[in-house]
């Protein structure tokens, strides 16, 4: 049987994003979940390259694979490893640093948030005087790349001031996890959070915490949800030969993982697929501006992931209409909105090269306006 790649356009988002013809072809297949197989020769394999991508040892760190979209593995580690009077600082500058607070407070988890707007990064002196204020507040959390905007916060600046005063450090780096370059070990992170469909360039199904041990090991019981108890999840997966989840797995999606992660090696690594990233975003924000859409935010706070536009003035303009031309010259961008302003954004992850950008901004260039 012959497997046509039979994508009508290219997806230009944040994720799910286009994958690879190898990627989706190896779903073809079944796994049973008791079988060695699938636990040992992919969800193992699995789990120990996501450690080493993250800059971790095995020694120091462990991999949990988590059932659901990216926010329910953001759900699965806010609500399992904060104790019950723990008080949790959200650092927030959009819509995901939102969601990090809003499922603490659905959790009727203990919080504060700062957030320094959708267009400010997070303020590294603020931070050490909250922290210094509230010796409450036990733990931190913050997104890597907001992908609201686009913007990619300073983690090398926030992670140090959190571990100086003693604080756990959970990081939100769904959307850049892969794709940027980001190390536990240097920068001390606790716990790093991202999904399967973002820039290892998998398919959606599962999401994944790379944890220290030895913090992990301290969250036995705090869990306030059943099935996303990351704690439990970990013990199911470390025990025997490992590799098991409770409940159903998404077993084509990990199969589809697997084969993304051996992409990304041969790809050259993380490195390699930043500068293609980097390259397509370089291109994408120069063209823009030359089309009469300059970029939301200024160059040093721009992330390679995506790239917020705001909707230009002309009274010609409508979105929708722009989308739909876009959409039949086989692009699909992405619609957003940060404070009172409607922008666009169009994502340079998954499958796409400077080369499709190229291609985007010929389609743009005969959009009618
Ligand atoms: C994609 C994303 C998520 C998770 O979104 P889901 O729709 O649940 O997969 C969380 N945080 C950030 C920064 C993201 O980009």
């Amino acid at each position: 049987m012959v497997i046509e790649d039979e994508n009508p356009y290219l997806l230009l988002t944040p994720g799910p994003l286009s994958t690879t013809p190898t990627v989706k072809r190896v779903m073809m297949r079944d796994w049973c979940t008791w079988d060695d197989d699938y636990n040992v020769d992919v969800v193992q394999v699995i789990r120990k390259q996501l450690v080493e991508l993250a800059g971790g040892s095995p020694d120091t760190h462990t991999a949990v694979l988590m059932q659901g979209s990216g926010t329910f593995s953001v759900e699965s580690a806010i609500g399992s490893v904060i104790p019950e009077d723990g008080k949790l600082l959200v650092l927030a500058n959009g819509a995901y640093g939102q969601r990090l607070a809003k499922i603490a407070a659905r959790l009727k988890i203990a919080l504060v948030v700062e957030d320094s707007g959708d267009l400010s990064p997070p303020d590294p002196v603020k931070l050490e005087q909250t922290l210094a204020d509230d010796p409450t507040i036990t733990h931190v959390a913050l997104v890597h790349g907001e992908t609201t905007t686009g913007m990619l916060n300073p983690l090398d600046k926030i992670a140090p001031v959190v571990k100086a005063a003693g604080r756990v450090l959970i990081v939100d780096a769904m959307c850049t996890f892969g794709g940027v370059p980001l190390n536990v070990n240097q920068l001390e992170i606790d716990f790093v959070i991202s999904s399967a469909n973002k820039c290892i360039q998998g398919v959606p199904g599962f999401g994944f915490i790379v944890a220290k041990r030895t913090v992990l090991e301290a969250t036995a019981g705090w869990a306030r949800s059943l099935s996303l108890d990351l704690f439990d999840q970990w013990k199911t997966m470390e025990a025997g030969n490992g590799g098991k989840w409770r409940y159903t797995s998404p077993t084509h999606t990990v199969r589809a993982f697997a084969q993304a992660l051996k992409e990304l090696e041969k790809e050259g690594g993380i490195a390699a697929r930043c500068a293609r990233y980097t390259e397509s975003q370089h291109v994408l924000s120069e063209g823009m501006a030359e089309l009469g859409f300059p970029s939301l935010l200024p160059k040093d706070v721009q992330s390679p992931i995506i790239t917020a536009f705001p909707f230009p003035t002309d009274p010609g303009f409508e979105f929708k209409q722009f989308y739909e031309e876009l959409k039949e010259r086989g692009f699909v961008i992405y619609p957003g909105k940060v404070s009172d302003r409607d922008t666009f954004r169009i994502g340079t992850i998954g499958n796409v090269n400077a080369d499709d950008i190229r291609r985007l901004l010929t389609a743009i260039k005969e959009t009618k306006r």
